[in-house]
């Protein structure tokens, strides 16, 4: 066997047997197949697809290639979420102590951001003291005492995934679905849940810029959890504009508060309420979205959600004082209001524009090693389909510098009209 052939087997399009994805990838783990070779097969596997046969060998042995974690110890029940990633999306903060207050044990490992989405793991990171950091030991602790645990992923799952993940970011190999797909579910495979729900984003601000896209990433990945024995859903949610209000990290983290004390904007608790309702009835606690849906509304009006939230806090050595007063959170210097030059509806605000400007005030990062200012960002003081007047405030920029670049930035990615327009906030769900 030889890369070689590997290559241009896959350029004329001829299926790759299990035992030459095995060597691809235990040979591009050693060194034997160098950058410009992986890099040429990812780009015929891009340009000619996989099939499924293909795209579980290369999950299972991108899974095998680092440490997989033992969550058997916990039970059966124990759920990870994931999102595709985009702008506002503060969902694990919320979901997280919702389901854990309902009974189901959450054991998510989140990254950081990257580019103009946000990353959970700097989102905790914002609130002071809290640690990311755990140990194995003491992740699987604080999952079996309290019911929820958030930590930065390590660097040794799936290694292969990131090392592929490394080149195809430079190679222009990114969007292609069954690499998206084996490169998360590998990661989710070895981080050993066996409840999975993924919320694939579909628009501006999203990998998938289409719906079919979108259903097809889904699709695939329900595939291939049930391949490895995972009780797998997808959500389709929109992203095409910013998900709730707050864009930037102790923002979000502000906004998830407000939202487990039952002040949430609508889009946001439509989205976190049907992702903890797929949850709860995938672990078997409720038959009917109807009976989860009321569960999940109770237990965020009784407070037993947000007390979840304190209680991780408190495990993770967070402050969690700004719980009981969001104020407390630090504040950036200046707060300054975007105001509207038109009158009309608001008819798009996109995602990717607002998640951009958002990066350049220093919430987010450009490069894997940019550090980030916590307490910058966008809150948004009208949504897509409001009317507004002229000199009506449409967001307010928390910024430590007032720089007009950005605010113009800002200004335009909104766009306006003189109608309402079709909205979704989800689109689709696949089992
Ligand atoms: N997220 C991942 O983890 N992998 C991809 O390939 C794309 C998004």
């Amino acid at each position: 066997m030889n890369i070689i052939e590997i290559i241009n087997k896959k350029r004329l399009k001829q299926e790759l047997t299990d035992e030459e994805i095995k060597y691809v990838i235990d040979n591009f783990l050693n060194g034997e197949i160098k950058d410009y070779q992986m890099s040429s097969l990812l780009m015929a596997i891009l340009l000619n697809d996989m099939t499924n046969d293909e795209i579980y060998s290369l999950t299972k042995y991108m899974a095998d290639s680092g440490e997989k974690l033992d969550l058997s110890p916990l039970g059966d029940n124990v759920v990870d979420k994931h999102s595709t990633g985009g702008v506002g999306d503060k969902t694990t903060l919320i979901i997280s102590p919702i389901v854990a207050s309902c009974g189901v044990k959450v054991a998510k490992m989140s990254g950081r951001g990257l580019g103009h989405t946000g990353g959970t793991i700097d989102k905790l990171e914002s609130i002071p003291g809290f640690t990311v950091n755990l140990t194995e030991e003491e992740f699987l602790n604080q999952v079996n005492k309290i019911g929820v645990a958030i930590t930065s992923q390590t660097e040794n799952i799936a290694i292969a995934d990131k090392k592929i993940y490394a080149l195809r970011d430079v190679t222009g190999t990114v969007e292609s679905i069954p690499l998206i797909a084996s490169s998360i579910m590998s990661k989710k495979l070895a981080s050993g849940a066996d409840i999975i729900v993924l919320d694939v984003k579909v628009g501006s601000g999203a990998f998938m810029k289409n719906i079919d896209d979108a259903l097809k990433l889904s699709k695939l990945m329900v595939k291939i959890g049930n391949s490895f024995n995972k009780h797998v859903s997808c959500i389709i949610t929109d992203m095409d504009e910013p998900l709730g209000l707050a864009i930037g990290n102790n923002l979000e983290v502000i906004e998830a508060v407000n939202t487990l004390n039952g002040n949430g904007p609508k889009d946001l608790v439509d989205v976190c309420v049907k992702l903890c309702s797929k949850i709860l009835i995938k672990a078997k606690l409720y038959k009917s979205e109807k009976e989860a849906s009321l569960a999940i509304l109770e237990h965020i009006n009784n407070g037993s959600a947000l007390k979840k939230l304190k209680d991780m806090f408190a495990a993770q050595d967070g402050d969690n004082s700004p719980i009981f007063d969001t104020n407390l959170f630090p504040k950036s210097k200046y707060v300054y209001e975007v105001k509207s030059k038109k009158k009309g509806y608001i008819t798009h605000m996109d995602a990717l524009k607002l998640g951009i400007a958002s990066m350049h005030m220093g919430a987010g990062r450009m490069k894997k090693e940019d550090s980030i200012n916590y307490n910058v960002g966008i809150v948004l003081n009208k949504k897509t389909n409001d009317y507004v007047n002229i000199n009506d405030c449409l967001c307010y920029l928390h910024m430590d510098k007032i720089d007009d670049n950005i605010i113009k930035e800002v200004y335009d990615a909104f766009e306006f009209g003189q109608s309402q327009v079709p909205l979704k906030t989800i689109y689709e769900e696949v089992d």
